[in-house]
């Protein structure tokens, strides 16, 4: 099999040659928008016996472009004006989360190091502010390649940041990237993503697990498949004592859009079918059972309900609490 390793230098110049990765700085104050990181590092609570941290990596500056292509800009203005949300910059999170169990310490998704965005890569910094050694990381599930969840497994010395961890993925995700000669298969803007996930998921010191739908990490915490963003994404979900999270990964990727307008699919997700029908099953499995939802890059914490009322969905954020639940 052919590896494409470029150099770290090549990454970044083509990086910087792309428009969707050099974006403007957000054009005007927003609400709530301070011009400097606040202390909103990690977010801890519970499901039944297991210890829940959302951790940040920080933020990702996007163009509203790339929300709803499937419908006309006009719709997709109007409803980020009615949802009181800039018409240009889409300003999206990236919560990672840390499950505890027992001896189990399981992040899932590794945010994207400096390899992406300037306004991201602070994974070290808030999984510090928790308490969080990475050496004591026991298992990392990445819940697909795209630079944002996957660009930061390894260091600037091309180390593991979790050295210790079982590292685990989609077995149709990993094979999908990892096609020969992939790079020259795809558009020209899809090529650094496809070399970025090469590198991570062939760099050294990784051992690999692939699963499959159903796939037991631990007991009560499985992977299910919900392709469409990507052809192999899964996402996961724990259950403990009678309750249940679902981590979403980007099955669903804005808090309002992707709830309200299922249907309307952003700029890169793959397959738009796989990705509304995929969509539709989880909020109608986490509707019907009340199973709370965590999405990569919803308002951080990112976790909430949902809510079904006359077949239309809605998220319900979690409120804020200052004191881990117990
Ligand atoms: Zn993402």
């Amino acid at each position: 099999m052919t590896l494409l390793k470029p150099t770290r230098r090549q990454l970044l110049e083509t990086a910087c040659l792309t428009p969707l990765l050099a974006l403007p700085a957000m054009a005007s104050a927003k609400i709530l928008a301070p011009s400097t990181p606040q202390s909103a590092a990690f977010h801890r609570f519970r499901v039944g016996k297991a210890k829940i941290t959302v951790v940040s990596d920080g933020n990702l500056n996007l163009p509203t472009t790339g929300l709803g292509v499937n419908v006309s800009r006009k719709d997709v203005q109007g409803f980020l004006k009615a949802h009181a949300l800039s018409t240009t910059d889409n300003y999206s999170h990236t919560n990672l989360t840390l499950i505890e169990l027992d001896d189990m310490k399981l992040l899932i998704d590794v945010g994207s190091g400096d390899r992406f965005q300037s306004s991201a890569g602070r994974l070290l910094d808030n999984l510090d502010a928790a308490g969080i050694d990475p050496d004591d990381i026991t298992h990392v599930f990445i819940t697909h390649a795209h630079p944002d969840h996957i660009w930061g497994i390894r260091d600037d010395f091309d180390e593991p940041l979790f050295p210790e961890a079982e590292y685990i993925i989609g077995s149709t995700e990993y094979d999908w990237w990892m096609q020969d000669d992939l790079a020259n298969t795809v558009e020209k803007s899809m090529q650094q993503f496809v070399v970025g996930a090469v590198n991570s998921l062939t760099a050294e010191g990784l051992e690999w697990t692939v699963a499959n739908d159903g796939h037991e990490i631990a007991s009560g915490i499985r992977v299910i498949d919900t392709p469409g963003h990507t052809l192999g994404h899964m996402s996961l979900i724990i259950e403990s004592d009678g309750q249940s999270l679902m981590v979403l990964g980007d099955s669903m990727t804005h808090a309002y859009m992707s709830f309200e307008q299922p249907a309307w699919v952003n700029g890169f997700d793959m397959d738009p079918d796989k990705t509304v029908s995929t969509r539709l099953r989880l909020l109608d499995m986490a509707a019907t059972d009340g199973m709370a939802v965590l999405g990569y890059h919803f308002p951080f914490p990112g976790v909430g309900h949902v809510m079904k009322n006359a077949g239309e969905y809605r998220f319900l954020p979690a409120m804020w609490r200052w004191q881990d639940a117990g």
